[in-house]
């Protein structure tokens, strides 16, 4: 069975060590996030991880997309929305996912950009590769403030344009190798978004797009799952590690077309599991979803962890993998 990351993973950023870095932050080109990077993928590699991201470690899943996007900006940490949204006419995170990729390489060259995830309606098990995500149009515009070019209740209009505009970094990502399109939404499990809206942006984003799409929405679940399966993409994602109802909700649903996420690591705490918490909990969505229709990662981003608790628990995922076949 597959596994992959939701995304973030913890950032340590170094101090220049080396002649040479010290040379580059004495020119003002030195990139503290570079190491921070590298680390984040060498530890998804080494934990065993089938679909690795970048670690997404330059900023949170809100403010790298907010400080980049014409319309948009951070200021004291709160994204803004300024004008009237329109894509960027330059890559967000592609040079990001080229650098994972080829950190990812130089320890298993089994890693290879536009990988086939599904071959036919079920997981290539030969699968290594990398994906590209983009935090949600619905997600970016509720958590942002708007102050400018859209009222204020009316915020569809906005979710639309930014739909828009990360199709756009979509392609950026895709044509740098990523072989699966992840889109974070948690706002849908919050109750204050406008599933239609939601829906629609994200068929903006899916449309024409020719790698698996995958959609990310942790929280509770149970009162919305079955509108997330409506949505056109290929995995919804979702935590069953720490939010145990969301195993309950599953087991309504008409799976038919669509294969599930199943978060299966809780990263709300440091605490590592055990491989038989982990490997029931497996054994619980296989019932439900069936095996050919799952692929497993943790319950959400790690970028809270330290950087022992993230490696462990990764280690313990691909662990319960080994002890189930
Ligand atoms: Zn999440």
């Amino acid at each position: 069975m597959l596994t992959t990351v939701v995304g973030s993973y913890p950032a340590l950023t170094q101090e220049p060590s080396s002649l040479n870095d010290k040379i580059s932050a004495f020119m003002g080109s030195y990139d503290p996030y570079q190491s921070a990077l590298e680390l984040a993928v060498q530890d998804q590699v080494k934990a065993g991880v089938d679909l690795i991201s970048d670690g997404q470690v330059r900023g949170d899943m809100l403010e790298i997309f907010a400080r980049s996007i014409p319309g948009m900006v951070v200021e004291d940490r709160t994204p803004k929305i300024l004008g009237k949204i329109r894509p960027t006419t330059h890559p967000i995170g592609a040079s990001d996912l080229m650098l994972a990729m080829k950190t990812a390489q130089k320890i298993s060259p089994d890693f290879k950009n536009r990988q086939q995830l599904l071959s036919g309606n079920k997981f290539n098990e030969k699968f290594k590769g990398i994906k590209g995500i983009v935090t949600g149009p619905t997600t970016l515009v509720l958590s942002s403030r708007i102050e400018g070019f859209y009222k204020k209740d009316k915020k569809e209009k906005a979710i639309i344009d930014l739909a828009e505009a990360l199709k756009k970094e979509v392609g950026y990502l895709k044509d740098a190798g990523a072989s699966v399109i992840q889109i974070d939404e948690p706002f849908l499990s919050t109750g204050m978004a406008d599933m239609a809206t939601a829906k629609k942006a994200v068929g903006i984003i899916a449309k024409d797009l020719d790698v698996p799409l995958s959609m990310h929405v942790c929280g509770d679940v149970a009162d919305v799952l079955g509108d997330l399966l409506k949505f056109e993409v290929d995995i919804v994602d979702c935590e069953f590690a720490g939010i145990p109802a969301n195993l309950d909700a599953l087991k309504k649903q008409n799976l038919e077309n669509k294969k599930i996420g199943l978060g299966c690591i809780d990263t709300k705490t440091e605490r590592v599991e055990e491989t038989e918490e982990v490997l029931n909990l497996i054994k619980m969505g296989i019932e439900i979803v069936g095996e050919d229709n799952m692929i497993l990662d943790p319950d959400c981003g790690m970028r809270k962890l330290s950087r022992d608790a993230a490696f462990s628990k990764l280690k313990k995922m691909k662990e319960a993998v080994k002890w189930l076949s």
